[in-house]
Formats: structure tokens, C-alpha cells, sequence
């Protein structure tokens, strides 16, 4: 079992009640943990241009897009449609059009990876799926080749160097926030499994600053102590996050974020948007 099963086992038990609806994302993770690489996707050592693109503000992704071949990902998203289809039914059409196309080659990696201000590719080029359901597959299938991708860029990463609201590793949007023990945040990255400190009272979707501008949605009906959904009132995008100093056994960010879905419909039902919708938005329409 994956750390990542062995998390969302744990999940499940402390809200069982949410088993049913989110069996989609056990599937996702058991299909992660029994994929391996068709080749070696580890990107060859280049620390000093790594860091150069980062004091540059630059993410790594056009490494990952020159590397990844349709075949590395063709399991992975193979399974993420799968699993979308299953709890999608009207979205079976757009998927089997997809899978025509990255079967042809008309479409291919550079469909998923994270592009400036989106996930995936620009509306129109992605072969008739939606912006929502093409970063829902971006989000369920690129993990495990990205994560091999960059691990040997991890260690060169210096925190000092990025202060952007993106991964500074595949450009993805963070999923999740951490709050760590002396009240600093950590973005997530839910495509590649990056992590990276970011300003408190800063929008990482806009890049607005300052409280007057964030809103912190914590209605009664759903009142849990460490959690939180931050949202910003300028782009209207909101991020769960988890204070670990009130929640000891939290889980890993990916683990908390598919685990809280009545958070994510608050602020749905607000009016606010995720750049990787969670499952139960997609199941909503
Ligand atoms: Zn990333
Ligand atoms: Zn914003």
C-alpha cells in the first residue's frame, strides 16, 4: 500500500459518511500505486539551470513538456477517464473523443500540463472535454510521472527563491494550504506533489495583498477546528487549508483536500471556483 492509500484509508475512517460519494479517488490512488514508469522519467541533472529558472520566476514545466511522451502517461490517463466516466456519465461522449485523439496523436502531454493562468489546454484544443473535466483528468493522472519527473530537481529547489502563487516545479495552481507549526503556509501542488512557502494574506491566484481582500469561509453547519476555506474576493478562487498545529493527525494536502467535499460545495454554493474542481462539483452539474 502507498503512503498516499495508507492516508486516505485513514481519511475514510474519520469520515466515514463520505465514503460513498468520493469511492473515485481510492480508485485514482490505486491506480497510482500500481503504475511504474515505462522508461526513466527523471529529468537529467541540471541544477544550475534549474535554478536559474527559478530566480527568474520560472517553473520547470517546459522540462516536463519536452521529456513526457504520450506513452509515459497513457495508463495514468487512461484510468483518470475511467474514473471520471464512471461518476460523470454525460461526460462519456467527450471522453471517448478525448481518448480518439490522444490515441491518434492529435493530442498528447502538453494537453495536461499547467499552462500561464489554466491547467491543460487552451479551450478548444483538448479534442471537445470541458476546461473542468480536462483539469480534473490533468489532476488524477499527472502525479506519479511528474513526481518522478522532478524528484531530482527537489533537492536544488531553495525556498528563499520563489514567492509565486504557482508550483515552481510544473506551474500547476496549489491545491491545498498548510499551515505549518510557526503559522507559516505551504501551497500545494496536487499535479506534481510540490510544496512551496507562500506570503498569509496573499491571494496565490491573483496575487492581490492584504486582508481587506481574503475571506475566510467557516459556516457553522460544516465547523471543524483546523479547517478552513480561504477565498479571495477579487478572482473569486478559494483554497482549503489545514492549521497541522490544531490537527495533529491531518493527513498529506492531497489526502485532506479529496477528503473535505463539504467544504468545497460551501463555496461552490458561494459563487467561488478551484482551478482543479473536486469530484462532487463535477458529479453536481
Ligand atoms: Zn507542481
Ligand atoms: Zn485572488
Amino acid at each position: 500500500m502507498s503512503e498516499l492509500q495508507d492516508a486516505w484509508a485513514d481519511l475514510l475512517r474519520r469520515r466515514p459518511s463520505f465514503g460513498p460519494s468520493l469511492a473515485v479517488y481510492g480508485e485514482i490512488l490505486d491506480g497510482w500505486a500500481r503504475w511504474s514508469p515505462p522508461r526513466s522519467l527523471a529529468l537529467a541533472p541540471a541544477p544550475e539551470a534549474w535554478r536559474a529558472s527559478w530566480e527568474r520566476g520560472t517553473p520547470l514545466v517546459a522540462e516536463a513538456a519536452r521529456v513526457l511522451r504520450a506513452a509515459d502517461l497513457e495508463d495514468l490517463v487512461g484510468a483518470a477517464m475511467e474514473a471520471l466516466a464512471g461518476v460523470e456519465s454525460g461526460l462519456a461522449p467527450a471522453l471517448q473523443a478525448f481518448a480518439a485523439a490522444w490515441d491518434s496523436g492529435a493530442v498528447g502531454p502538453a494537453v495536461l500540463l499547467p499552462a500561464r493562468g489554466r491547467i491543460g489546454a487552451a479551450p478548444g484544443d483538448a479534442a471537445g472535454l470541458g476546461a473542468d473535466a480536462l483539469a480534473f483528468v490533468a489532476g488524477a493522472s499527472l502525479r506519479p510521472a511528474l513526481e518522478a519527473l522532478f524528484a531530482p530537481a527537489r533537492e536544488h529547489f531553495m525556498e528563499s527563491d520563489w514567492s509565486l502563487g504557482i508550483c515552481p516545479f510544473c506551474g500547476g495552481p496549489p491545491g491545498f494550504i498548510d499551515v505549518v507549526e510557526d503559522g507559516r503556509r505551504r501551497l500545494a501542488c496536487h499535479l506534481c506533489g510540490g510544496a512551496w512557502p507562500f506570503a498569509k494574506l496573499r491571494c496565490p491566484f491573483c496575487g492581490v495583498d492584504g486582508a481587506a481582500h481574503l475571506v475566510r469561509l467557516t459556516p457553522e453547519e460544516a465547523r471543524e477546528e483546523g479547517y478552513l476555506v480561504s477565498a479571495c474576493r477579487e478572482c473569486r478562487a478559494y483554497i482549503k487549508e489545514v492549521d497541522r498545529r490544531a490537527r495533529w493527525n491531518a493527513g498529506p494536502a492531497l489526502v485532506e483536500d479529496w477528503g473535505s467535499p463539504h467544504f468545497d460545495l460551501i463555496a461552490h454554493r458561494q459563487g467561488y471556483w478551484r482551478p482543479i474542481p473536486s469530484i462532487v462539483q463535477i458529479a453536481a452539474r
